[in-house]
């Protein structure tokens, strides 16, 4: 009967950290996306196309076969695309 209790002891503790740990996840989530917007702002990226460097909150977005690429004009992500093809 020790064992039973042990199990039914487990059991709510495990699924009582199931129901908090979204809720703390929630809480710092929030915290962490605000930091990683920042850091998005601020980072430099490389054009694949004309490779130069420019701040990625500038940079024209493209989602080529699964990879997130950024270039610094619709002009280098179209010859990329083309390059691709
Ligand atoms: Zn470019």
């Amino acid at each position: 009967m020790i064992f039973l209790k042990l199990l039914f002891f487990g059991a709510a503790f495990f699924f009582g950290f199931r129901i908090v740990k979204p809720w703390l996840s929630k809480h710092i989530s929030i915290h962490i996306s605000n930091g990683d917007k920042e850091e998005i702002e601020d980072v430099m990226v490389k054009d694949p196309c004309c490779e130069t460097y420019f701040p990625k909150r500038d940079g024209v977005y493209a989602h080529i076969s699964g990879q997130d690429f950024y270039f610094c004009s619709k002009e280098c992500r179209d010859k990329y695309l083309e390059k691709l093809k």
